[in-house]
This record gives structure tokens, C-alpha cells and sequence, in this order.
């Protein structure tokens, strides 16, 4: 194919800037949006437990599948869910990347190691792709571990941070840290 790699414009006439600063009624403005979000009945509830050092979960009274982040609903069997559980927190790391992206979009010199934590739940089962877990950043991990995948099922715990630091956010839990001896 002659265009083979090569993007072709369609036929048409393109709108240059100009052509839209000349447009009549054309309003400039900054939006300042903000926002508040209602966390609702269960993740409240998950938020406030986070302020106090705990990890929380719903479980379900049908399947016995405990949730968290918690749901209202058990969406397995359509049944609320309604008994709390603290959970230990403790869990294996399911996936992990290195990421050079900060929140902001820039490049870290520094990378930081994120991944999805598989909580120690009960309800799942092992050989199973459910399960309760949080993605978070992980610390006391090499980039290295990231690669050779020696990371995956390790054994993790959370790392809270002070008491008069927790604002009842997920960053309350600065990172998940191996567990001593917890490697598999
Ligand atoms: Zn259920």
C-alpha cells in the first residue's frame, strides 16, 4: 500500500485557530470545578477505619466473600452485604510495576513501585482471579524484584502512617512493606 505508515488527511477544509477566534460569541473562561465527593454509607465507613489504623471489609452472608473496598451489595449472590470485619491487613502482592509517571504526569527520577495488594480475605479462592485487594504503592521492593517477578507473592503488610497524620484517606497506608520473612 503507497500510504503504508504514513497517516493521510482526509479531504475537507481544516479550521485553523484563527478561524476560531474570529467565530462570533466566543467566550474565554477558566473553569474553577470543584468537588465534593459523598463517600456513602460503606466506604465511609472503610475511610473512618483507615483513620484508625484498619483495614475493613463487608461480608457477604450468602457466599461469605468479604469485600473491600466494601460494597453495600454483595454482587455475587444480590444480597446486601452487612457484617464488618477488621482484616489483618497482611497480603501478597497479584501484580507490580515500576513507574517513572508522578501524579502530576511528570518523570521521577526515582521510580516508585505500585501494584495490586491480594489481601488476606476470607471468602476467595486461591486459585482464584476475585479476591479483596487495594492497589498501592510498594516499598522495601527493588525495580529488580519488579522485573525478574520475584515480587509476585510476596507477602506484604501495610505501613501506616502516625496516628495524628491519618486524615481517613487511603494514603493513611503510606505503602505495603515486606513481611519479614514472608517471602515465598
Ligand atoms: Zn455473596
Amino acid at each position: 500500500m503507497a500510504s503504508e505508515g504514513k497517516p493521510v488527511n482526509p479531504p475537507g477544509t481544516y479550521l485553523k485557530r484563527q478561524d476560531l477566534e474570529r467565530l462570533p460569541g466566543l467566550i474565554r473562561y477558566k473553569p474553577s470545578v470543584k468537588y465534593l465527593f459523598a463517600a456513602g454509607e460503606a466506604l465511609s465507613r472503610f475511610l473512618k477505619g483507615l483513620k484508625e489504623g484498619k483495614i475493613l471489609g463487608v461480608k457477604c452472608p450468602v457466599c461469605g466473600r468479604v469485600y473491600v473496598p466494601p460494597r453495600a451489595y454483595c454482587e455475587y449472590c444480590h444480597v446486601p452485604t452487612s457484617e464488618w470485619v477488621e482484616l489483618p491487613g497482611t497480603g501478597v502482592v497479584h501484580t507490580a510495576v515500576v513507574s517513572y509517571i508522578a501524579t502530576d504526569r511528570s518523570r521521577m527520577e526515582k521510580p516508585e513501585i505500585v501494584g495490586v495488594i491480594r489481601l488476606d480475605a476470607p471468602g476467595y479462592r486461591e486459585d482464584s482471579y476475585e479476591f479483596a485487594g487495594l492497589f498501592h504503592k510498594l516499598c522495601g521492593v527493588t525495580p529488580e524484584q519488579v522485573m525478574d517477578g520475584s515480587v509476585i507473592g510476596m507477602k506484604v503488610k501495610p505501613r501506616w502512617k502516625p496516628p495524628e497524620e491519618r486524615t481517613g484517606s487511603i494514603t493513611d497506608i503510606e505503602c505495603f512493606e515486606p513481611v519479614e520473612g514472608g517471602e515465598q
